[in-house]
């Protein structure tokens, strides 16, 4: 049976946190296949040792290229953690991913505690 495919994001504020996240389950993760936006990606991948595909980094295109990948059906599920406390330049496209994974009805987790849920 083919792999499902997670998808990890996190604004720079909540790059630690995914880290931690990961690390903390890394066995339940390493069940997937991951991608995630440019530098999420890779601090991910470096602190894990799991592969992590990445896409352009957020302000450049990777929220929308993920949110696309949504669309096509090939990714099952989103970490995202979004920093609730600071502007992004690229607004539009965080508010665009998280639109689209309700039109297409897929897991979206924008905290720990969700992202706790959707790992179990
Ligand atoms: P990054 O992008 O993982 O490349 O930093 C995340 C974002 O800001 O959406």
């Amino acid at each position: 049976m083919k792999k499902k495919k997670i998808a990890l994001i996190a604004h720079d504020n909540k790059k630690q946190e995914i880290v931690e996240w990961a690390c903390h389950n890394k066995q339940a993760l390493s069940g997937y296949v991951l991608c995630g936006t440019g530098h999420t990606a890779k601090l991910v991948e470096e602190a894990t040792g799991l592969p992590v595909q990445a896409y352009l980094s957020g302000p450049l295109g990777g929220d929308q290229q993920i949110g696309a990948k949504v669309a096509e059906g090939e990714i099952d599920a989103v970490v995202f953690f979004w920093d609730p406390l600071q502007m992004q330049p690229h607004d539009p496209d965080v508010k665009a991913l998280l639109r689209i994974a309700v039109v297409y009805d897929i897991p979206i987790a924008t905290n720990k505690a969700t992202a706790d849920c959707l790992i179990k």
